[in-house]
């Protein structure tokens, strides 16, 4: 087989078959085809499409490109979830201890952030002392152990899709849906839970601008995830505006910590409180009242922050005294208010530009071997719908340049746009997509 025939069938607007996805996939994963090829491929199926069964056999054989585990050796009810991708995005942080609290093993492998969407284990990296890179066997004996337990993405979890990922981020062929759904897939199939929740943002921070395709993505993933025998949960939610009020590694670590002492803003702990509720329900847990008033009271009486304390120690991380905070790697040296310049409502917050304000602080990486800082960030204090009034702060960004970066503020500040005019607000949670379990 050549790749040049595998490229010029898609082309021209043909399905795949299984022989050619087989032979693309493995050629990528052991160099074999130069990146200009593979470039051309991605960019005709970006064209042209896949249709489902190409996509499950594309997400199958990425999934194989390197280890498959199997999580149902710590019980048939452990549970993933994945996000695909947004500003403020803590969620995993809260709803791993929620549900953890309630007796479902939340096993998670995470990625770090590319671009201006932020990645779970950079925020984890920001405390002190806490390991990201469990071994295999580990991972999965602190789960047995404690309940939870959230590690990096090691490099032999589908490394197909790490090569392809790497080429799209530069070719222009990031937003394919079949692309996004083989990619995220392909690494929740090969990390082996039976039960997958999967959190498809939609919005001005999120690859999906607008619903339609939003609900597209969803409905091919729950498609892909049940060709593959797994239980699927998909929320399609908002991501108009970045979620809660902290952007950057520390800051959303702090955020964290507030929402499960029940302090934390309203829209994450909305958020977290349906993403838990989906999870306890994929899982097979027994509600006591019902499954988002159990994840709730797991929040009011302290059991969710406790589990969360103890993942924290369980990867070599610690507390001071009563703080309520880990101990930190750094912080931030400087502030730097940005103030409003006309009174009235905030009428909507670009959640990529704040995510990229924030990349220019230096909380993310421009390329995948930049080095994160920690504690750098945004604190939003004003969000969609409140009231502003000419000279207030509405937003706060942290920083460790001596010189702020220029960029940042001019970003940050156009990222907001105030009006007189009051906004309607969008619901957080868009439409829910569930496996009929029946
Ligand atoms: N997240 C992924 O893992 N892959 C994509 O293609 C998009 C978001």
């Amino acid at each position: 087989m050549r790749v040049y025939d595998v490229i010029e069938h898609k082309k021209n607007g043909r399905s795949l078959t299984n022989e050619m996805i087989d032979f693309f996939v493995r050629g990528v994963t052991d160099n074999s085809i130069p990146d200009y090829q593979i470039s051309a491929l991605l960019m005709a199926i970006c064209i042209n499409g896949m249709d489902r069964n190409e996509i499950f056999y594309f997400t199958e054989a990425m999934a194989s490109s390197g280890r498959r585990n199997d999580l149902s050796a710590i019980s048939h009810n452990v549970v993933d979830k994945h996000s695909s991708g947004g500003v403020g995005d803590k969620c995993t942080l809260i709803i791993g201890p929620i549900v953890s609290s309630l007796g479902i093993p939340f096993a998670k492998l995470s990625g770090k952030g590319l671009g201006h969407t932020g990645g779970t284990i950079d925020k984890l990296d920001s405390v002190k002392g806490l390991r990201t890179s469990l071994k295999y066997d580990e991972f999965v004996s602190q789960v047995q152990d404690i309940g939870i337990a959230i590690s990096s993405q090691t490099g032999d979890l589908a490394p197909a899709d790490k090569k392809l990922y790497a080429i799209r981020d530069v070719t222009a062929t990031i937003d394919s849906i079949p692309l996004i759904a083989a990619s995220i897939m392909s690494k929740k199939i090969a990390s082996g839970a039976a039960n997958i929740l999967l959190d498809v943002k939609c919005g001005s921070g999120a690859f999906m601008k607008v619903p339609d395709k939003a609900f597209e993505l969803a409905e091919t993933m729950m498609d892909i995830g049940h060709m593959a025998g797994r239980n699927m949960t998909a929320l399609v939610t908002d991501m108009d505006q970045p979620l809660g009020r902290n952007i950057g590694n520390s800051l959303e670590v702090i955020e964290a910590c507030e929402v499960l002492n029940g302090k934390g803003p309203d829209d994450i702990t909305e958020l977290c409180v349906a993403l838990s509720a989906g999870l306890l329900k994929l899982s097979g847990y027994r509600p006591k009242v019902s499954y988002a008033d159990d994840a709730r009271e797991s929040i009011n009486n302290g059991r969710a922050y406790n589990k969360f304390r103890d993942f924290i120690y369980a990867q070599g991380g610690a507390f001071e005294g009563s703080s309520l905070y880990p101990i930190f790697r750094n912080s931030s040296k400087y502030l730097f208010d940005i103030k409003a310049e006309e009174s009235g409502y905030i009428f909507a917050i670009d959640s990529q530009s704040v995510g990229i304000s924030a990349l220019e602080l230096g909380a993310g990486r421009k390329t995948q071997d930049d080095d994160p800082d920690h504690s750098v960030g945004i604190v939003m204090h004003r969000k969609t719908g409140e009231r502003v009034t000419i000279g207030d702060r509405f937003m706060t960004l942290h920083y460790n340049l001596a010189d702020i970066p220029e960029e940042a503020v001019r970003i940050a500040r156009s990222s907001v746009k105030i009006s007189v005019e009051k906004p309607v607000l969008k619901p957080m949670i868009l439409k829910v997509f569930e496996s009929d379990m029946t």
